[in-house]
């Protein structure tokens, strides 16, 4: 059997498509994307549905609008400032309405007298005028072509516009027909759409019928492959014994003695059950969920010190290299508090320079080094562990199957023990973690003053940012969130490259204001993340990079744009970035819109700040299927799935994979031989890059 020829599209090069050069190609390569196989994996970010045009007369302030023009006089472009304005007036009965762009002088060209155009955009009061900022501008006929169908949302880089994506994957999905790998009966028994049919609707959905399918095959298909992945990995474990037993010791009480605070309930309750855990007949699996400021880190470091005591190697790891630093600062102190001086904690990160990384192996490897706290560089090949027996995962909420693999390579069997803030229901959290034990911290530390939340319109802004240099001039510090990293024309929501450039003109000079996102190098964003939680930069204008982990009890203040546009879970979770410290805390959630109703999510948000509670609402309100709003970016390791929302899918597509491993262990019959492909390809390309 011949299958050395692995997916065709995946040997082809985005260049290979018309209209594609090299500097179009070099934009795709930004995003991560090299191949058309990779093309067609970048899935859009959200859906937009273009409004029913209405006339110059119904126009109003606070909302987006597409508006109905002809064009009755030129454009006028005004030059004397920084970049040119272009302003044309168009006439309604009884209004007037100023429609306005920047830096585009050459729309004179389609602003023709007599053009029947659609202009779609923000509307805004200024003084007595009605003003159209920034629109896009369509002829009549494009726009209904475009309220015909659902438009996919990509750009998400300046320079690669939703354009050129979209002409893209129509080129390859006309071109190539996307092998089905999944065998028929497994289609059939779950109602799945065919995989051609799935692949070309999440990019160009005729309608929300078609999409809901279309992604209920490609989530499928996403948990269906874990799942296989999973259980071959686990044919190979043997957790039934303690691979390190280990014994009680009393520096475990001697740092909670230490500690400026008490233990909840719930982190005594958990800490015994690892402590049991530990020192009992079986290898610990345990899962730890605790909201947003339970306090899992703690726990963390108890376990630490215990395996310390009985002779035994410990890793934590970090999701983010800031994170990472972070624990390793705070247990350095915590342990020189308490006294306890012998414990040898290296901090291991991908940035590490060669030179101290080296050290750092050694050090592991000769076991001179008792205990190591980092990110994903603790278990890449050249780490080599003398006697690991605890491994600790903090924050994780991805569950690559690579990742795993590696991790439990690393050591004979250790303990593992995994933290997250996501509130998983114990039947999904048996499949995603494998067979782990639970435990959940309920309970909030006594002294935490709860964050207070205000949800508001945009013209709300100025009073917030009134308020933000009150709190900076206090001597606190701020994030402001936004949904893009660059403008993007077909999807007006904020980008951080224009806000942050905007507030440095609001704010006095003395306020710094700093950015980060997703798509900086990352000694870039390490260096710009140090900083803030130094207390070096006063505001930090940030994407969703921030979400995690992140302890700077200094900041008071986040301010969330286009808050109506993220997840409950995301919206709960960035809010979790204040409210660490002793001093009051503020979130403040801008809607879009100011007109219209609060969205509900926004109304759940505003009344809770109990992040198990959010988390049920959420999935109350997402049953429902809230397939418009800015998909999260995959950082549970998946494309497009959501454990949570796709609760359902994740049952099923682990039924199934049960099903057909029991039938066919090896994958060899010949209706499994293109998924058995598959899956070997996906173990190839599943990286460990975070
Ligand atoms: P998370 O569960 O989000 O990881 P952390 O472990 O970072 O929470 O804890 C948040 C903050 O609360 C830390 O500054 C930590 O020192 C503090 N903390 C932890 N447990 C308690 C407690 N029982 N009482 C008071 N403060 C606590
Ligand atoms: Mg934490």
């Amino acid at each position: 059997m011949n299958t050395t020829s692995s997916n065709p599209l995946n040997s082809l090069r985005v260049s290979s498509l018309k209209g594609i050069g090299e500097k179009t190609e070099k934009l795709f390569r930004k995003v991560r994307v090299d191949n058309l196989n990779q093309l067609l994996h970048y899935y859009p970010r959200a859906y937009d549905v273009f409004e029913e045009p209405v006339e110059v007369t119904e126009a109003r302030a606070g909302a987006r609008q597409a508006v109905a023009v002809t064009v009755t006089a030129p454009p006028v472009v005004n030059r004397k400032g920084r970049v040119p304005v272009t302003v044309l007036n168009c006439r309604g009965i009884g209004r007037t309405l100023e429609a306005v762009w920047y830096n585009m002088p050459y729309l004179t060209g389609v602003l023709k007298k007599g053009a029947r155009l659609v202009l779609r955009g923000n509307v805004i009061k200024k003084g007595s005028r009605l003003v159209l900022e920034h629109p896009q501008v369509f002829t009549k006929e494009e726009y209904e072509q475009n309220r015909a169908a659902i438009q996919p949302v990509y750009g998400l880089t300046a320079g690669l516009s939703n354009k050129t994506v979209s002409k893209a994957v129509r080129q390859v999905l006309d071109r190539y027909v996307m092998q089905e790998y999944l065998p028929s009966a497994v289609l059939e028994e779950y109602g799945l759409a065919g995989r051609d049919e799935a692949v070309t609707a999440i990019h160009f959905p005729k309608d929300e019928e078609t999409l809901r399918k279309a992604r209920r095959r490609l989530v499928f298909d996403e948990f269906l492959l874990f799942r296989l992945g999973l259980f071959r990995l686990k044919s190979g474990e043997d957790a039934s014994v303690n691979h390190y037993p280990m014994g009680k010791t009393s520096l475990t009480g001697k740092l909670l003695d230490s500690l400026p605070y008490k233990l909840t309930g719930a982190q005594k309750k958990t800490w015994q059950e690892i402590e049991a855990d530990m020192t009992g007949s079986k290898t610990m699996k345990r899962l730890v969920q605790g909201d947003v400021g339970s306090g899992k880190t703690i726990l963390a470091f108890l376990a630490m010190v215990l395996a310390f005591s009985n002779g035994v190697q410990a890793a934590m790891m970090a999701p983010t290299e800031v994170l990472a630093r972070q624990h390793a600062g705070s247990f350095a102190k915590l342990m020189s508090d308490a006294g306890i001086k012998d414990i040898n904690c290296a901090l291991l990160l991908g940035s590490t320079p060669a030179k101290v990384k080296k050290e750092i192996y050694k050090g592991l490897e000769d076991g001179s080094i008792h205990a190591v706290i980092g990110t994903h560089a603790l278990f890449q090949e050249k780490a080599v562990y003398k006697k690991l027996g605890l491994v600790i995962t903090d924050e994780q909420h991805r569950f690559g199957v690579a990742q795993r693999s590696v991790l439990s390579e690393k050591g004979d069997i250790p303990h593992s023990m995994v933290m997250s803030a996501t509130p998983i229901p114990r039947t999904l959290a048996l499949i995603l973690y494998g067979d782990m034990d639970m435990s959940v911290l309920d309970e909030m530390p006594a002294n935490r003053i709860p964050v207070k939340n205000a949800v508001v319109g945009p013209e709300y802004r100025k009073t917030a940012y009134k308020f933000i240099e009150k709190q900076v001039a206090a001597g606190h510090q701020a994030y402001v969130i936004c949904p893009m990293v660059e403008p993007n024309e077909e999807f007006p929501v904020e980008n951080v490259t224009d806000y942050s450039k905007a507030l440095r003109k609001v704010f006095p000079k003395e306020i710094s204001v700093d950015v980060l996102h997703g798509q900086m190098p990352s000694a870039d964003k390490n260096e710009i993340m140090q900083k803030f939680a130094d207390g070096q930069t006063d505001v930090l204008v940030a994407t969703t990079v921030v979400e995690v982990g992140l302890d700077v009890s200094n900041a008071t203040v986040i301010l969330i744009e286009n808050a109506d546009r993220f997840g409950l879970a995301q919206l709960h979770q960035l809010r979790g970035r204040v409210g660490r410290g002793k001093d009051q805390s503020y979130c403040i959630f801008i809607k879009s819109d100011s007109e219209g109703e609060t969205p509900e999510r926004l109304s759940i948000i505003e009344s809770s700040n109990d992040g198990f509670a959010i988390a049920r609402e959420d999935l109350k309100i997402r049953g429902q299927g809230d397939l418009f709003g800015l998909r999260q970016s995959g950082e549970s390791g998946f494309l497009l799935a959501d454990p949570l929302q796709d609760g359902q899918i994740l049952l099923d597509a682990s039924k199934a994979a049960e099903d057909i491993l029991e039938k066919d262990p090896s994958l060899i019959l010949p209706e499994h031989e293109m998924l058995s492909f598959v899956l070997k390809e996906q173990a190839e390309t599943d990286n460990l890059e975070l």
